[in-house]
């Protein structure tokens, strides 16, 4: 599986919604099978953003310079590079150390921060 820096720290508060029934679709199937196997990160889109309706050509068109930024800054905080392969619990247990940092810098303009804000990991950190 594949998934770019900020699916990392997002995925966890995914709770059912999403762009298209397609997209979400994909993103449940990419949830269900993300604990059994490792996770390679990659720059760019990934395994999720293959059923987005905002990739074109391979290209985020919500804005793949930003898109670029966050996943640097959750690859920094996760201490992962691109090629790294990681698995989701150990992913998970980083959440609590980094997320007060990540909701500072990185979801103060973000859409899905209102679908975030009800996780109680959330309300914590
Ligand atoms: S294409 Fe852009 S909006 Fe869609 S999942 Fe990927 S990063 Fe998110």
């Amino acid at each position: 599986m594949r998934a770019r820096g900020h699916h990392l720290i997002c995925l966890h508060f995914f709770k059912g919604e999403g762009y298209t029934e397609e997209f979400v679709d994909n993103l449940k199937s990419f949830l269900e099978n993300v604990r059994k196997q490792e996770i390679e990160i990659v720059v760019g889109a990934d395994d999720v953003c293959i059923a987005c309706p905002n990739l074109e050509d391979g290209i985020c068109n919500k804005g793949e310079e930003d898109i670029m930024e966050l996943d640097l800054l959750a690859m920094n905080l996760l201490k992962v590079k691109p090629g790294d392969r990681v698995g989701w619990a150990e992913v998970e247990s980083k959440l609590d150390e980094i997320l007060k940092i990540w909701k500072r810098y990185a979801c103060f303009d973000c859409e899905y921060s209102h679908v975030c804000g009800k996780d109680e990991r959330w309300k914590q950190s």
